[in-house]
């Protein structure tokens, strides 16, 4: 997930809503039935057409949930009220979409979430975070100042688990942004994405890391850290 400041948020909370389920070819759509899905339909074939031409693999159908308020968005998936967007159990989840279609970069960040449930299995199998959110950032064409440097990827880890410091925050995601996009030119796609496939079927991302860049992640990101 991407943090994005969100300052129009209305949080009437309505205790009843009415789903309405639309099953497409590569979405099921579970939206509140005064939401019209005609541009997100638009922007989730656009944003899995993107995904999919990148390199990676979706599974045949995504469902999406939309929400009434932010506050239900919030409650059903333990994000804030702040985040646009998310995934939980390879379902993504969004804003009301009167709210989520008028934000710049709702499109990349809907991109972003996609490639989150493309790594899916690759995560679930140790794939690290700062790797899995770099990797949707350079997928989806979201890039994040660095206002904050970072020595170590623990420092980077502990900054993307704990920190509630929106500028703090978005450096580490500009920072994961640039490690991978410096990772993928090294390496070269094809070879990172073998990676990431094989870490979803079990590979140990250390042991194929290492087999890629010749050195632990530790040691490659202690020299590119710097390099911004
Ligand atoms: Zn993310």
């Amino acid at each position: 997930m991407l943090l994005l400041l969100c300052f129009s948020v209305a949080a009437q909370a309505r205790s009843q809503e009415k789903l309405v389920v639309r099953k497409m070819a590569n979405f099921t759509l579970l939206l509140p039935d005064n939401q019209d899905p005609t541009q997100l339909t638009e922007w989730l074939e656009s944003a899995r057409k993107r995904v999919q031409e990148y390199g990676l693999a979706l599974p045949r159908t995504v469902v999406v949930r939309g929400y009434s308020t932010s506050a239900q968005f919030a409650q059903a998936t333990g994000l804030t009220t702040s985040h646009l967007a998310g995934t939980q159990n390879g379902r993504l989840h969004l804003q009301p979409l009167p709210l989520l279609l008028r934000r710049p970069g709702a499109l990349r960040t809907i991109g972003h979430e996609l490639v989150h449930i493309a790594l899916g299995r690759a995560a679930g199998n140790g794939l690290p975070q700062w790797f899995n959110e770099g990797m949707a950032m350079v997928v989806a064409g979201e890039q994040q100042p660095e206002s904050v440097r970072f020595v170590t990827l623990q420092a980077l880890r502990d900054t993307l688990l704990r920190s509630r410091n929106y500028s703090v925050v978005r450096s580490a995601y500009g920072t994961c942004q640039r490690l991978v996009e410096k990772f993928v030119e090294q390496r070269g796609k094809s070879a990172v994405l073998a990676m990431l496939r094989a870490v979803g079927n079990g590979g140990k991302f250390p042991d194929r890391f290492r087999r890629l860049a010749g050195r632990s992640a530790e040691e490659w990101a202690r020299q590119e850290l710097p390099k911004r």
